[in-house]
């Protein structure tokens, strides 16, 4: 599949995406949404053009050496199935980790700062974790030979529900009930945005629902229309001062 291919097909799933959270809107956006949505095209203007190289770079490094575990016996098929349920049960355990470890929490504090959620915060990544995530990639890239297209076409695959599990769309409640068994809908995803820690600290998985089921990480609790969205005792930054934010003195 062509990198052309991919992001036609991501640029025209985002514009569908777009125009639903108008027409079917499920939580009035802030008076000053403009602002935050400019915000957060600029991180992810800045993460769209790094991830994409650093990716290919990841792939490529892997690519030149012998895996740990070969999956050729699974046809090629087989093996990119394999590899990409295996990209996402690590994503999983990397956005885990990226909460529980508070070095790792500077770089993802900018994304929950947004007080309000829609396609455009799907996008919204500071670059130092789009980095530390490529790099970190190494690791099943390298055990398990995946290569620079397979790494492509999980981020293209990721971003797509990404964008999806971010977005303002009201949907109807059984048909989001019945997608939630098998991917992770707004519903589930905006409780992970909930400014209370308890409930950001929940609700990981990013493409396959179950991930959060199998680990214990599955908040029950559905979103509600005016729940607060951020982080516990913060507020929302510039764009200028999200990108130093991981850098700051805490004391
Ligand atoms: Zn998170």
């Amino acid at each position: 599949m062509s990198d052309l291919w991919l992001t036609g097909a991501l640029a025209l799933w985002v514009g569908l995406v777009f125009l639903l959270e108008r027409l079917a809107v499920a939580q009035t956006p802030p008076a000053d949404n403009r602002r935050r949505i400019l915000r957060n095209i600029g991180l992810g203007l800045i993460a769209l053009t790094a991830a994409p190289l650093l990716l290919t770079l990841t792939g490529r490094i892997a690519g030149g050496v012998e895996p740990l575990v070969p999956l050729d016996a699974l046809g090629p098929i087989g093996a990119l199935l394999v590899q990409l349920l295996i990209l996402d049960i690590w994503t999983y355990g990397m956005h885990r980790a990226y909460h529980e470890i508070s070095f790792l929490w500077r770089f993802h504090a900018p994304h929950h700062l947004d007080d309000h959620l829609d396609a455009s915060s799907a996008f919204r990544f500071h670059f130092g974790e789009i980095l530390i995530s490529a790099a970190a990639r190494l690791i099943p890239a390298l055990a398990f030979g995946i290569d620079a297209a397979t790494l492509l076409l999980f981020e293209a695959i990721l971003t797509a529900n990404a964008v999806f599990h971010h977005s303002n769309i009201r949907l109807p409640e059984r048909f989001e009930k019945a997608l939630s068994y098998l991917i992770v809908t707004p519903s589930i995803h905006w409780m992970h945005h909930h400014k209370k820690q308890v409930d950001t600290d929940s609700n990981y998985t990013a493409i396959l629902s179950v991930w959060d089921r199998l680990f214990g990480s599955r908040n029950p609790k559905p979103r509600t229309i005016g729940m607060p969205i951020g982080v516990e005792g913060e507020h929302d930054r510039s764009f200028g001062k999200l990108l130093l934010y991981p850098f700051r003195k805490t004391d």
